[in-house]
């Protein structure tokens, strides 16, 4: 992936992290089907791959990595590789269960699945722990990604939409988080959802295939760096709000059609942020992402097989004081260092100081009174921080406003958060894009609607 360019006109190949150090297993187990597998110690040095299927665990050695039942005469070396008997066209028939794959890694829903895994795996020891890592085809990685992120049942146009988008973002390949562990995404929100052909379904497989090597392309000539997120809230949110800086390609705009009174909430402004988020505009709005066009109930089975169901268009969080400060504590002034005399006493009052055009906060001044008496300010900037900071469970987005119920002495009592969408809200909204779907407004459409300036183009054959 990383010496891909788009004059290669070639399928690239991706490298995923699966099992990660970081996820403290010291082995793995895998069921390998009977069609012809091998393992082979990689580099292989002229050795042969030795057939192997059935129950496998891959335990970490001190020599690097044991694969068990020793019948199989493999042993330990410092990497293998398992092998399938055909990478190519049939592929898509032929995959590895791999058992207690992290999910949703560092989140409150973190849990553990199996999956099950096309392509090469290689394994190794890394850092004490096991990396398995599944080397696969371009186009065979995006079918695991789109019915991962959004449920293969989904409508066709709504997953090819995703499936460009997603492709589009690879291509682009801005983001290199993992170079340096050896592999180019993880299987996780980190980067994007990926869980193999575990949820394939057949038009999950023909979204991918009629789409094939299509990406978006920007006037300027670049492939976009197309950014996606589970639901707007009703605008989609510009790049520099939540990036820092211009992407080629995205933009700020209402999600809804050309005439819909939505439209004047771009960009949500102070002044019309209460009847943004809880007006009388909502009962008949035409929001793509709102639950008039994707009813609540359907969601369920859209969404990926991970995703917690419940309302996201427009949500409310309600804290006690206390509970917030001991999450504020050990969420924002522990990791920023600030303690000793200013460490916080007692929580006053949330202010958000920033917001980006579709009403999300980039920066909020919390008012405190410290251990020394005095009252002090200290300000969380980034919308991934200030959700973080303000939830145990990680707050749905950073579009809401503060109400604050206080005491008859005026101390806060418990802090409501009324907000809007799920996500960081740039790109294409994924359940604003489904409600487009259902509508039957084709991919083009979608695309067209969610990115500026740039035309869908096939890149390789
Ligand atoms: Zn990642
Ligand atoms: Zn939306």
């Amino acid at each position: 992936m990383a010496d891909w360019t788009l004059d290669s006109g070639c399928e690239p190949t991706v490298r995923v992290g699966v099992v990660l150090p970081e996820d403290g297993d010291t082995q793995v187990c895998l069921d390998i089907p009977g069609t012809g597998y091998c393992a082979s110690v990689s580099p292989a040095g002229g050795q042969a791959c030795r057939p192997v299927q059935g129950r496998i665990v891959a335990r970490c050695a001190e020599q690097g990595v044991a694969l068990e039942p020793a019948d199989h005469g493999l042993g330990t070396a410092s990497r293998w590789r398992i092998i399938p008997p055909a990478l190519a066209d049939d592929a898509d028939a032929l995959c590895v269960r791999v058992h207690g794959v992290v999910a949703g890694r560092g989140f409150h829903w973190q849990k553990r699945i199996e999956q099950c895994l096309p392509g090469n795996l290689e394994i190794a020891r890394v850092d004490g722990g096991i990396l398995l890592v599944n080397e696969l085809p371009i186009e065979a990685y995006l079918k695991g990604v789109i019915t991962a992120e959004m449920g293969g049942e989904c409508p066709l146009d709504l997953l090819k939409a995703q499936c460009v988008t997603a492709r589009s973002w690879m291509l682009a390949g801005t983001e290199h988080k993992h170079d340096s562990c050896g592999f180019d995404y993880c299987n996780d929100d980190c980067c994007q959802r990926y869980q193999g052909f575990t949820h394939l379904t057949p038009s999950g497989r023909h979204a991918v295939d009629q789409t094939r090597g299509e990406a978006m392309i920007h006037r300027n000539g670049t492939i976009i760096d197309a950014n996606y997120s589970k639901s707007c809230g009703g605008v989609v949110e510009a790049p520099g709000p939540v990036w820092g800086r211009h992407k080629a390609g995205q933009y700020a705009v209402a999600d809804a059609p050309p005439d819909s009174y939505a439209r004047g909430f771009l960009p949500v402004t102070p002044a019309r942020l209460d009847e943004y988020l809880t007006g009388d505009w909502l009962k008949s709005c035409d929001v793509f992402c709102s639950p008039n066009v994707v009813p609540t109930d359907d969601l369920a089975r859209y969404l990926g097989a991970v995703d917690e169901t419940g309302e996201y268009f427009r949500w409310t969080v309600e804290t006690p004081r206390e509970q917030l400060e001991s999450v504020l504590h050990s969420r924002f002034f522990e990791r920023s260092g600030v303690g000793g005399r200013d460490a916080l006493a007692t929580l006053e009052d949330l202010v958000v100081t920033r917001r980006g055009q579709s009403g999300r906060a980039i920066a909020v001044t919390v008012v405190y009174r410290g251990r020394d008496g005095r009252q002090h300010i200290a300000t969380i900037v980034d919308q991934y921080w200030i959700r973080y900071a303000l939830s145990e469970k990680f707050l749905f987005s950073s579009a809401f406003k503060v109400e604050i119920q206080r005491d008859d002495a005026g101390r806060a009592d418990t802090i409501r958060l009324v907000g809007a969408g799920w996500g960081h809200g740039a790109g294409l909204c994924q359940i604003g894009a489904l409600g487009m779907a259902l509508q039957e407004y084709d991919y083009f459409a979608i695309l067209h609607h969610y990115f500026e300036r740039m035309c869908v183009r096939r890149v390789y054959a």
